[in-house]
């Protein structure tokens, strides 16, 4: 799906400004990585996209429909193509690996199988071929207190595309983990863009693992967009614009008198 995000504009009751005048495109299967020092708006912006939160002004829209349009039903439904992965994955520790990607299931099934936890056989097999995708079936059975960061955030992969996302927003994905498997992570979801065509937008920190691994990088500061580009054409100058110190910066008084 096509993923266009015009004008957004986001306001704390504070009188923060988290977010201002925030536009781009991405097309489906791209790998986009949205960069900027601590308090530039990521998360704001990817809390706004997985509807977690409500923007002031702009308007998203995926292939062209506004992803507030329509009834409550038709919003979910929506929503639905944007699947999310967290830096401390959002697993339910005691439950196995296998109920863990099922749980995804849990927003469109009936009441009575749900708090039954009947999720049926074609779920279940699709839940198994998922942890298999992520090389992680033999811990099927697993409870996931009993897993290392890299597999927890592997069943986290599965249970995301459990709902077949089009679009994958990964919020600091590896930030919680070793560089050798946070790499490996990345590795894996590089794979499900290419294998699965499946969009990744990624909030990182870590801008060397974000210029290896994206087609795409949107630079953020102060809650607005100062670069879109490809990795090569991030030049020292725009990075040091991008990470720039923006406590003594009169800009930064513009955006948040
Ligand atoms: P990032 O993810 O890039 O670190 P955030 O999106 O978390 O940035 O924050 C952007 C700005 O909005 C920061 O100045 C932050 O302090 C502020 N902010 C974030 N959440 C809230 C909130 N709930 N209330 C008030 N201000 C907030």
């Amino acid at each position: 799906m096509n993923l266009q995000v015009q004008n957004i504009g986001k306001q704390f009751q504070n009188g923060t400004k988290a977010l201002e005048d925030v536009s781009f495109q991405v097309s489906q299967g791209e790998f986009v990585s949205v960069i900027g020092s601590s308090g530039a708006g990521k998360t704001t912006l990817f809390r706004i996209l997985n509807g977690m939160m409500e923007c002031d002004s702009g308007t998203i829209l995926l292939d062209g429909v506004r992803l507030d349009s329509g009834n409550k039903r038709e919003k979910r439904n929506l929503q639905k193509s944007i699947g999310t992965i967290y830096q401390d994955f959002c697993l339910v520790e005691p439950s196995t690996c296998l109920d863990n990607v099922l749980n995804a299931c849990l927003p469109d099934m009936a009441f009575l199988p749900s708090v039954l936890g009947l999720f049926g056989r074609t779920r279940t097999e699709e839940a198994k071929r998922l942890l298999e995708r992520v090389s992680l079936l033999e811990k099927a059975e697993e409870p996931v207190k009993n897993l290392s960061g890299g597999q927890k955030q592997r069943v986290a992969i599965a249970r995301a595309l459990m709902r077949h996302p089009s679009i994958l927003l990964a919020d600091e994905p590896v930030a919680s983990l070793d560089p050798v498997t946070g790499r490996q992570i990345l590795t894996l979801l590089k794979d499900i863009q290419k294998t699965e065509h499946v969009t990744i937008l990624m909030n990182s920190h870590n801008l060397e693992l974000s210029m290896e691994f994206s087609d795409r990088l949107i630079g953020i500061r102060d809650g607005r967009i100062v670069f879109d580009g490809t990795p090569d054409s991030l030049t020292g100058d725009i990075i040091s614009r991008i990470y720039q110190n923006t406590a003594e910066d009169p800009e930064r008084k513009e955006v948040r008198p």
